[in-house]
């Protein structure tokens, strides 16, 4: 996969190479930072406005609002990077931090805030990978308490991913003091029983996931009832099927948890029928 020749960096688009972050930036020393990465295929971002909306929402909370551009300004610089890189199915990464200022907790003077933005190519998963599925760990939720927040506190979800692949599987799903499931270390989970597709409800302990309610839209469709549950470790594991969504895994059914099968121990047909709805909905073929 080729590098990315250009960022946006602090409202100007800056050789790769060039867009770096100062050490004392707030980000990087304080974690006060929020991110997104948005879908881009057949050459269009996906839930772009969205997106910038669950940033500056968020970065209200921050403190950091003043350095999340307006919901016109993210088509135009994703449409200058699309430009520039010539992609059509790709990842736009784009993050805030509270910006550089002498290292204190609450500096004398508020820095500006800092934003940049590039993309990277990115395959998105298809039928082949879909009909696979994949094996899922079960965690204790260690996060902080404001996880519906996007920061890029993302440590506990790095040493459950690393966990998780160690264990041959690849995603880990947080659980929380009362043994309820909250989310993947990177994506929200779905778990179908009956004629009924089921997701915890939202709360500061899960992010509230952009491609979740698209899916859950597909599924009216398909005759599904939708709704929130409280989803136990075992429920989980009885459920006829369980998936997971995100921007970068779409529908991804779930085929094992903790060395469990889920149904058959193969993709069901109503994730793999929402994969596909998703995948043609977005031109992914
Ligand atoms: N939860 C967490 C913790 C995530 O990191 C992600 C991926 N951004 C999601 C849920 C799914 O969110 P989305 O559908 O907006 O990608």
């Amino acid at each position: 996969m080729s590098a990315p020749t250009v960022a946006w960096f602090d409202g100007a688009l800056v050789p790769f190479a060039d867009a770096r972050v100062p050490i004392e930036d707030r980000g990087l020393q304080f974690g006060e930072s929020l991110y997104e990465v948005v879908a881009v295929s057949d050459g269009e971002p996906r839930l772009l406005a969205q997106h910038a909306k669950r940033m500056s929402e968020s970065a209200k909370l921050l403190g950091i609002e003043s350095g999340v551009p307006l919901p016109e300004r993210w088509q135009e610089l994703t449409g200058e990077l699309l430009r520039r890189e010539r992609l059509v199915e790709a990842l736009l990464i784009a993050q805030v931090t509270g910006g550089t200022a002498p290292r204190a907790h609450l500096p004398a003077e508020p820095p500006e805030p800092s934003f940049f933005a590039y993309l990277r190519p990115f395959r998105f998963p298809r039928a082949e990978e879909v009909r696979r599925g994949i094996r899922a760990i079960t965690r204790p939720d260690v996060r902080w308490a404001l996880s519906d927040l996007k920061t890029s506190m993302l440590l506990p979800a790095v040493m459950a991913r690393r966990e998780a692949a160690a264990r041959g599987a690849a995603e880990a799903l947080f659980v929380g003091e009362d043994g309820n499931v909250r989310e993947g270390a990177a994506s929200n989970v779905f778990l179908i029983e009956r004629d009924r597709l089921l997701t915890p409800a939202r709360s500061h302990h899960l992010l509230p996931g952009l491609t979740g309610p698209l899916v859950e839209g597909l599924a009216r469709r398909l005759g599904l009832e939708v709704g929130a549950a409280e989803i136990p470790v075992e429920r989980l594991l009885r459920a006829g099927e369980v998936f997971v969504t995100s921007t970068t895994l779409l529908v991804m059914p779930v085929v094992e948890i903790d060395g469990h099968a889920i149904g058959a121990g193969c993709p069901g047909p109503r994730g793999e029928a929402l994969g596909a709805l998703l995948r043609e909905a977005w031109k992914l073929d």
